[in-house]
């Protein structure tokens, strides 16, 4: 493994949030039709070491409440912090993974990750570095120079989650990230990255994941939150308990759930 990818190192059980989202509202103008609210006070904290599920039915305002926290929409009211200081736009601690991978066709894979270090002053060779040393980690070596329309769904969204790692954010907030790729793609990936994380291979801290599939959800997260919608907001909430991190790995535990 490369060594500019740092390994985590947080105390797990830090009671002091990352991420913190208090009373997120959010409504949208939807002209003759009045004003629509998606978000209706909606609390969400984040703690160093976990991985929080959100969980909701289509339209219920996940995503919005995701762009809210990773500071690419301001939200009508409420406060959103990371590491106790407001967000007022997006910045490297926090780094997000589309559903629809959001990568540029005329870029190759190399070129698609450097851009995750665009905004950042970052010397080229460094950024290079680090977009390589991201590609490694994730499983794309050998695919530094193909283009987003040579690769699978699966590798796709691999360039996605390298694009957001090179930052070395503290927070990934991923939406969707597996719905558009098919089951055994979505398992292989699912799988890959809860091998990092439990052998903290990657910088995260903590990881917020929007889904619309509660194995999903069961499979990877510490806690579960229920998203009711009209207007979007937490109903419930669940938490799985493993006796070791690592069991999320084991066969056992997916075919139970499945
Ligand atoms: P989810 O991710 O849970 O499916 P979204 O957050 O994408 O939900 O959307 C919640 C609601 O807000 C939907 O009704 C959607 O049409 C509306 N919405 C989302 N973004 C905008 C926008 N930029 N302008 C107007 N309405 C929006
Ligand atoms: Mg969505």
């Amino acid at each position: 493994m490369n060594e500019i990818i740092a390994t985590r190192d947080f105390k797990a059980g830090n009671a002091t949030p990352l991420v913190s989202a208090k009373e997120v509202c959010q409504s949208y103008d939807k002209g003759a039709a009045g004003s629509l609210v998606v978000l209706d006070k909606v609390d969400v904290e984040l703690r160093p070491g976990e991985i929080v599920g959100l969980l909701g039915r289509s339209g219920s305002g996940k995503s919005t409440l995701l762009r809210a926290i990773a500071g690419l929409i301001q939200p009508s009211g409420g406060t959103v912090t990371f590491e106790g200081r407001a967000v007022n736009g997006p910045s490297s601690g926090v780094a997000v993974v589309f559903q629809s991978f959001a990568l540029f066709p005329w870029l190759s894979v190399l070129e698609n990750v450097e851009l995750g270090l665009e905004a950042q002053g970052i010397a080229p060779a460094e950024r290079r570095k680090r977009a390589l040393a991201a590609i490694d980690l994730i499983g794309l070596d050998g695919f530094e120079s193909a283009y987003p329309k040579e690769l699978s769904g699966g590798m796709r969204q691999r360039v996605g989650l390298a694009r957001a790692l090179v930052v070395h954010p503290k927070v990934l907030l991923m939406d969707e990230p597996f719905s558009a790729l098919d089951v055994l793609t979505a398992e292989t990936l699912r799988t890959d990255l809860l091998d990092l994380w439990c052998e903290g291979r990657m910088p995260i801290e903590a990881i917020l994941m929007v889904t619309h599939n509660i194995e999903e959800a069961v499979l990877m997260c510490d806690r579960i939150l229920i998203f009711g919608s009209n207007p979007g907001r937490v109903i419930a909430e669940l938490k799985v308990e493993l006796p070791q991190p690592r069991d999320r790995l084991d066969p056992a535990f997916r075919t139970l759930v499945e």
